[in-house]
């Protein structure tokens, strides 16, 4: 028996962003497989998503491990963001597997885009997000489905690019014939729950069309960030009654031999003590439990201490090249979040807005709602219009920017130059 993939991947940049700061990359030949979600203003997102994913492949070409490529990944971000005062604080989550000749996939992990496994029907999750709410929802504050909707869902606890080094979880996965893995950006999983999930991988051979009704379903229910996904299936080819579509021409396949041990579905310890090929993991679960209770307890302590500002942050009205823009964050960022920008506003310059408001906007206005936010935007626009009617000097930069619809930052002056 010999196992290859046959694999389908699609990007999208949603309903709501102007522009696609995720980026993944797929070479079967070489057997790597990866989805990255940037973040950062001006062009940031992009670049670090880019640049992550450039390093990973080189590492790899080098014989480097999926972890050590990740680790490889981070710091060329992090070396790019020092080097630029443009790209300072950008990030970008990374989710890589490698194929190997041992049919099983390696995983590496850091941020909130995912890796899923869906075996005889069934969908699990292999990687844990390192997320604020993932945070909430470990700790009973939260349900899966509240963390879905929560407004400071993007806030994420690890990523790359913040720091020199980072930490890289590891998930080896013996393979099957039959089975579907499933990388993906938070783009899909903010928007559909993973029964969703489960049921449209299910209901798709192809693992084209699969990706394809993946990112479909993300913009149906809204598409307010970047959706990519990377749907793997695991191909053998001496099986003459395969479920599984023939792989188009285009798709490069690689062949492997033998077949690994079999992993049971479970959590990634569990997986990682059966995969006998691949080395445990090297660190014990106190060590994992220690580490993860000290961003919780932080976590805890700002509840505690700042419940009301808390629950207040999502979204903040603020500056942004010396326009009224909308970032999806707070001020200043939280852990290793930075805000994103949503929409900037060409009509709407800050110093055409009242001292007072000015210096409000300069600070930082938080919302709970992206709709608050765009509301705010308008009062905004109204005092400019406003005072440029009071001084008779209209500048003339009063545009339909203000029109805007669903808080998308439709009609923003498009990505920054
Ligand atoms: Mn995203």
């Amino acid at each position: 028996m010999t196992l290859r993939l046959g694999v389908g991947s699609v990007t999208d940049v949603g309903r709501a962003r102007d522009h696609n700061e995720d980026a993944f990359f797929v070479d079967t030949t070489a057997g790597l497989l990866a989805v990255a979600d940037g973040m950062g203003g001006h062009q940031g997102g992009e670049v670090a998503s880019a640049t992550a994913l450039e390093a990973l492949r080189a590492a790899i070409a080098e014989g480097a491990s999926v972890p050590d490529a990740v680790r490889r990944a981070n710091q060329a971000v992090h070396d790019q963001a020092a080097a630029d005062d443009q790209l300072r604080g950008m990030g970008t989550t990374l989710t890589a597997a490698t194929f190997g000749d041992d049919a099983t996939l390696e995983i590496a992990h850091v941020g909130d885009s995912r890796a899923y496994l869906m075996r005889d029907g069934v969908l699990a999750r292999i990687t844990t997000d390192h997320s604020l709410v993932q945070e909430l929802v470990d700790a009973g504050e939260l349900t899966e489905e509240e963390a879905r909707s929560d407004p400071r869902r993007s806030m994420i606890t690890r990523a790359l690019g913040m720091d020199a080094e980072v930490e890289v979880d590891a998930y080896p996965v013996g393979l099957r014939r039959g089975d579907r893995v499933l990388l993906c950006s938070d783009g899909l999983t903010s928007m559909v729950d993973d029964d969703g999930i489960a049921v449209l991988l299910a209901s798709e051979a192809d693992p084209t069309e699969a990706a394809r009704a993946l990112v479909t379903a993300a913009n149906d229910a809204g598409g307010l960030d970047n959706v990519t996904v990377i749907v793997i299936d695991v191909i053998d080819d001496d099986e003459t009654t395969s479920a599984v579509d023939p792989v188009v021409d285009d798709d490069p396949t690689v062949a492997v031999a033998p077949v690994a041990p079999v992993a049971p579905v479970g959590p990634p310890e569990a997986r990682a003590a059966a995969s006998s090929p691949t080395p445990p993991r090297t660190r014990g679960r106190l060590a994992r439990t220690a580490r993860r209770l000290v961003p919780l307890v932080a976590v805890l302590a700002l509840l505690v201490g700042g419940s009301f500002w808390y629950a207040r942050r999502g979204y903040f009205v603020g500056e942004y090249e010396g326009r009224v823009a909308i970032f999806d964050g707070r001020p200043g960022g939280f852990l290793f979040f930075d805000p994103a920008l949503e929409a900037d506003f060409v009509g709407l310059p800050v110093n055409e807005l009242p001292p007072r408001v000015r210096a409000s906007v300069r600070e930082g206005e938080t919302f709970s709602s992206i709709e608050a936010a765009n509301d705010r935007k308008d009062e905004l626009a109204a005092l400019i219009e406003q005072r440029s009617g009071d001084t008779g000097s209209s500048s003339g930069t009063s545009t339909t920017t203000t029109t805007t619809t669903n808080g998308t930052g439709a009609g923003a002056g498009g990505s920054p130059a």
